[in-house]
Formats: structure tokens, sequence, C-alpha cells
């Protein structure tokens, strides 16, 4: 990327320099949505409109969408797969990213799938009209209910370990099926042992991972379905972690599930898919360098065609599930500067209106963000500030070490690249509402997710009568 201005002058240090041909940049590494510009007022714009103004409009927190760079990552992810495989090939969207029906509803509209994770997110995908055959359901530990769910309304299951499925083959003794009657597909989840290098919490790949079969139990797994004729075995599946900025890992992920491929059609299973995961990092720091969304796709297609040659094997349906690069930089969190505290010569904060209960990511993972003064982008970035959330917590701290101009209280700051496991991962810590969503392009602005109220908060909460009467 070519930045506008040097390092630590303006906000305008993330700004991409060749704005007109946005559609051919991978939105996975830019800091700010594609369409993020500066105006006449030396403001910041978002998909035509001034964040300063939506946060008069909505409020603060805000999630501001940027419709364009999310279509932008879709398409760019399914022409790569067009372009580079072969074969035929489908991308899922891994909802739990940013399940809401607005972001399901644009990638279906894309023509992706979805992958999804619990029964909320099943409904979700649903609601937003998501083809069921397009629909993955993944998860360590599905319930029974979340299984018939997915077996009544269509989706593929993605068996991860024996107690999946045991009970999917029960629910198949038990009539339970889809409205077609066909048996139920699943997908099998392995380990697949490659180490890739992120952080513990989000490294799936690895034989000591709570996800997926043990490579050395999938000769009684794919012997188990092949018994049961409630069940088909569509495919394999590996996922190996998440924010990975290397290629080697997936390009030797595809001998791996390959070889697994091979191994389920030895049992007569016929599988035709194989589905290598997500995990493509994004650029959340100007340090951060990952792979363009086209280079990742190139990678593993090229990969995957290599393995089958080798392999003599036709080649497989190719599925692919990216979350974090798709919706990651097509959004930003408005904040509102509130208090100040300085301490001389040590560090001076600067406390925002949310917090860690609308960005659990820095102080879940340590995760580091960048923030730009939205009503002042020319500004010379004069101060080094910590930008504290608004929670009970020390560790409430959504940045460390900002470059920021000075601000004072009422200051609108963007922090960037925050459309992944934020609003997902929200709380309602300290009984804080939830922020809004908005989505914006050419200058017009859709509410995708209303803020919370605070009859929302009480929403579940029974008071007995003999507590209510006291004084
Ligand atoms: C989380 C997850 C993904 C998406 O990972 P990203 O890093 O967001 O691309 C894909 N597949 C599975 C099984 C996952 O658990």
């Amino acid at each position: 990327m070519v930045l506008t201005q040097s390092i630590g002058k303006s906000g305008l240090q993330y700004l991409s320099e060749s704005k007109e041909a946005f559609q051919s940049r991978s939105p996975n590494q830019e800091l700010l949505p594609l369409t993020a510009s500066v105006n006449s007022r030396d403001r910041l714009e978002i998909g035509g409109c001034e964040v300063t103004a939506l946060v008069e409009q909505f409020g603060s927190p805000l999630y501001i969408l940027d419709e364009e760079t999310l279509r932008a990552a879709c398409t760019q992810y399914r022409d790569a797969f067009k372009r580079y495989y072969p074969g035929s090939s489908q991308v899922l969207y891994a909802s739990k990213a940013w399940s809401c029906l607005a972001v399901c509803a644009i990638s279906a509209s894309e023509g992706l799938g979805i992958d999804v994770v619990s029964a909320g997110e099943i409904h979700t995908a649903l609601q937003a009209g998501v083809s069921p055959d397009k629909i993955y359901f993944h998860g360590n530990n599905k319930s029974r209910e979340e299984l018939q769910l997915a077996i009544e309304s269509g989706c593929i299951t993605v068996a991860d370990n024996w107690h999946d499925l045991e009970i999917l083959a029960d629910l198949g003794k038990l009539g339970v099926s889809s409205k077609t009657g066909e048996p139920t597909r699943v997908m099998v989840r392995f380990t697949p042992g490659i180490e890739c290098h992120t952080h513990d919490y989000i490294k799936t790949g690895q034989i000591d991972s709570k996800f997926g079969f043990d490579p050395g139990s999938l000769d009684d797994v794919f012997k188990f379905i092949s018994q049961q004729p409630s069940l088909c075995c569509i495919g394999v599946h590996a996922h190996i972690g998440s924010q990975i900025f290397e290629l080697q890992p997936h390009d030797d992920l595809a001998d791996v599930i390959v070889e697994t491929l091979t191994k389920a059609l030895s049992y007569g299973l016929p599988a035709t898919e194989i589905n290598i995961g997500g995990g493509l990092g994004i650029r959340y720091t100007e340090t951060d360098d990952p792979p363009s969304i086209e280079d990742w796709a190139r990678t593993i297609c090229t990969a995957v065609v290599a393995a089958c040659e080798r392999q003599q094997l036709p080649l497989p349906k190719l599925l692919c599930e990216p979350g974090r690069s798709l919706v990651g930089t097509a959004c930003v969190t408005a904040y509102t500067v509130g208090s100040k505290k300085v301490i001389p010569g040590m560090r001076t904060y600067l406390a925002v209106d949310g917090g860690m209960s609308d960005n659990p990511r820095p102080i879940t993972y340590q995760s580091v963000y960048r923030v730009v003064a939205a009503g002042k982008m020319r500004d010379s970035l004069t101060e080094t500030v910590t930008i504290a959330g608004k929670h009970c917590e020390s560790g409430d701290v959504l940045i460390k070490e900002a470059k920021l101009p000075e601000c004072r209280a009422g200051d609108v700051l963007a922090v960037t690249a925050t459309g992944a496991y934020n609003y997902s991962m929200s709380s309602n810590y300290n009984r804080v509402p939830r922020p809004a969503a908005v989505l914006v392009r050419d200058g017009k602005v859709d509410t995708i997710l209303e803020r919370e109220t605070y009859q929302d908060l009480l929403r579940l909460d029974r008071l007995p009568e003999r507590l209510g009467t006291q004084k």
C-alpha cells in the first residue's frame, strides 16, 4: 500500500492513494474501508457519508459498515476461485465474524454460502434468505436440538466429533430428515496437524485442538458413516486458524486434505467436496502485511490442483470459508471522546463512550487497533494517548499508544477494522446497551442494527413480586 503522507503526520496516513481503482485493491490489505476519503472540511467520509454527521444522527458508539468494501471482498474471493480453480468452487462467509441479517444477505447476494456455528446463526442465515443448500453447520459441541434444526432445514452438517455422528445417526433412525427426505449431508472435520503463527486462542490446526477428529480416528469415522443409511458424507474439512499472514500453511493443507478425501473415497463414500477453512489475516496496523485475497486463493487453488494430480483424483468441489478478511476492514467504530486524565510524565488517558463491550478483542487477545480523529483528518498527530473504554476494568483499554491530534470532549474518533469479531463478540457488560450499526453506500445510510434501549436491557429481567414492593 502506498501512503499519501509519511507515517506520523496526520489521519491521512491510513488512506490508500489509488482511490479510483479500489475494486482491484484487496480490502484485507487496507486500514480503512475502500471508499474512505477526506472531504474539504477535513472530515473522514465512508461510503460518501461524513462520520461525524453519522454520529450526530445516530449517536455513538456506532459501527459504520461500508457496503462497497464488503462486496468487493466477496467478489474478489468468488472471482479468484473461479479464475484459478478449474473445478467448481464455493466461497462461504464464516458468519461468526459478524452474524446479522444485513451482512448475511449481502454476502449471499454476492453468491456466497454461509458457515454457521449455532442454531442462532442458522436462524439468522435462513431469515436473511440464504439457501439451506449453502449453509454449513460447524461447532465442537452441537446440541441435539441444533442438529435436528440443521437436518430439518436442509443445511449441511460439519461433523466435528463422535458426539455429532452418534446424534446424527440416532436422529436418522428416528426418521428426522429434511423436507426432501434425502440422506443428511455431512462433511467430516479433522485436525490436519498444521501449525501457523497466530495467537494461541485462534489456532485450530494443531493436533492438540478441541476442534475436529484426530486424524488417527478417520478410518473408524468413514467406516461408521458408510454404515449409516441416513447419512451421506459429501466431503472433508479442515481449518488451521485465524489472522494468518503466511501462505505456506494452506499450501501444506492442500495435500493433507486431498489425502483425507482419498481415504473417504476408499470407504465408498460419495465425497466430492473439500473445505480448506478460512483464516486469511487483515491489516489492523501499518506493520501488518497479509497476502491479498487473490494471492491466498491462487495459492490454495494451485496447491489443490497439484495435489489432485499427484494423487490422481478428479478435482473435487473446492470450498473455503473466510470471515475476518471479508468483513473486517469494511467497518469502523465511531466513538465520542469524554474524559481525559493526564498523569504527568507518564500517560494520558482519553476515554471514549464504549470499550470492551463493543470491542472485546484488545482485552481478550491483546489485539492492536488504529484510530483517527474523524473530524480533523488533516491535523498533525501531536499527541500520544491511551484510548480507554468506559467500563469498570483497568484492562478496558482499546488502544495503548495512539497517535492523534489534540482531542477534547465531544471529538469523534474512528477505530478502524472493527467489522470482524466486534459486534458478534459484544456484550452488555456494565449494562451498557449495544451500539447501533449502519450500512453506508454512495452517501446513503441505512440502520442494520438498532441501538439497544434500556428497555431491551430489562427485557429478560424478572422481579419476584415479594422483592418489588420494597421502598
Ligand atoms: C472462525 C472460522 C472460520 C473463519 O476464520 P477467519 O479467520 O475469520 O477467516 C472459518 N472456518 C471455521 C471452521 C472457523 O471456526
